[in-house]
């Protein structure tokens, strides 16, 4: 039985483990603290890129995939976990993009989206929580196949999961380098001894580079992170994700409603503040005025894995055989995730590929050798 080790038990170190389990192979996920409590913990469960027509077509094609596949896998994972990931199909709301439509509205052609613009009563009917009057001139844009997922429950469910499967979780064990003979990878050197496979898979999250860079050429990921809050309010506040100058409110099944998010590029800090606290109370009662009666419950920030593009690096490492890399998912580890692993196992099981492989390959182009040249403010 061909044995592979995941390093990272986020959500794609996770849900690339289920694939290779559900084909056979024995895997060990290695966790340098809990597992899903980063990023994809921290995340708001869009299952869509927030302005989808500004990414480029390698993002859109593994979005589209994980649209249309997460419906199966998740109900899947709420069966053998017994915890539900709340996939809600709640629809997203577009507010001011009145500069971009020309785009939105190419891309709706392209991608085949309905993309529905909504003024005055028909607006107000969709999403009653605005607090607009009927005879505004405000126009919003409806696409009413958007769905999202809770991440604190996606990921409880998924580790359920994984455990009633029998992969094994090794959770507080810290990968520190790799073990090679001959240019190719054998196991994982970590805090609390060697472990050993066929392959190596990093899924380290904004950590990868921080790993990678001791040993060999490392993609250009880096740490972003998002500052959260969420408001205890009550069910029907707000019914669909409404996106409005760069904020958006996810409305949760037991009425909670999640405002983020911030973009801050400070390195591994996860320290939240005051000021982002009532800068994003004020966007949210800008979006939904009715939030201002309720309490904020909780702000929270994650550390995105950031990449130059949002493409992520999925495959071989150039330098280490054996070694395999799916990293730098940024703002859409969710959306893009699940197809981001299945293209992984497709090639590392030498299974047909579900999308081309080429753009997200480890090329010398896309490595550096100091993960401290790689600037991210310079690409967005
Ligand atoms: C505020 C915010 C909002 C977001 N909203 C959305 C959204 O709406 N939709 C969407 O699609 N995406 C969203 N994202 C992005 C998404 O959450 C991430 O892209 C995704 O979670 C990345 O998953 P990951 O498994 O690569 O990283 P992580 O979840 O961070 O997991 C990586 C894991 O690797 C472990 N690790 C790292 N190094 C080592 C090591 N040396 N040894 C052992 N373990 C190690 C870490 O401890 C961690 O648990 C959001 C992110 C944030 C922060």
């Amino acid at each position: 039985m061909q044995k592979i080790i995941i390093i990272g038990a986020g959500i794609i170190g996770m849900l690339t483990a289920r694939l290779l389990n559900k084909a056979g192979v024995s895997v060990t996920i290695i966790e340098q603290g809990y597992a899903g409590q980063e990023s994809s913990w921290a995340g708001g469960g869009i299952i869509s890129p927030l302005y989808p027509w500004r990414y480029s077509d390698p993002v859109t094609c593994l979005a589209h995939w994980g649209q249309k596949n997460y419906p199966e896998i998740l109900s899947e994972i709420h069966l053998n976990s017994g915890i539900d990931p709340e996939y809600i199909q709640s629809g997203l709301l577009y507010l001011d993009i009145e500069d971009e439509l020309v785009q939105a509205r190419l891309w709706e052609k392209t991608q085949g989206y309905e993309f529905n613009a909504l003024t005055g009563e028909s607006l107000s009917a969709v999403e009653p929580g605005l607090g607009l009057s009927t005879d505004t001139d405000k126009t919003g844009w409806f696409t009413s196949s958007i769905a999202q997922v809770r991440n604190p429950r996606l990921v409880r469910a998924l580790r359920e999961d994984l455990i009633c499967l029998g992969v094994s979780i090794e959770q507080q064990t810290q990968a520190m380098s790799f073990i090679s003979e001959k240019g190719a990878v054998k196991g994982v050197l970590t805090d609390k001894g060697s472990f050993y496979g066929d392959k190596v898979i990093v899924a380290g999250g904004a950590w990868s580079a921080r790993l990678l860079e001791k040993w060999i050429k490392t993609p250009k990921i880096a740490p972003v992170k998002g500052q959260m809050i969420v408001f205890k309010a009550k069910p029907g506040v707000v019914s669909r994700i409404v996106l409005s100058k760069g904020r958006y409110v996810i409305p949760r099944k037991d009425g909670r409603v999640v405002l983020g998010s911030t973009l801050e590029f400070n390195d591994f800090d996860k320290t939240t503040t005051e000021d982002v606290l009532q800068e994003l109370k004020k966007e949210a009662c800008r979006i939904i005025p009715a939030l201002k009666n309720y309490p904020v419950e909780k702000q929270w920030a994650g550390l995105r894995p950031g990449s130059i593009d949002g493409v992520p690096y999925i495959g071989e490492h150039p330098e280490l055989k054996n070694l395999y890399l799916n990293a730098g998912h940024f703002r859409n580890g969710v959306v893009i995730g699940l197809a981001s692993c299945q293209l992984l196992v497709n090639q590392l099981l030498g299974q047909e590929v579900i999308v081309d492989p080429t753009p997200y390959r480890l090329t010398e182009e896309r490595l550096v050798s100091d993960s401290k040249t790689i600037d991210l403010r310079l690409a967005i």
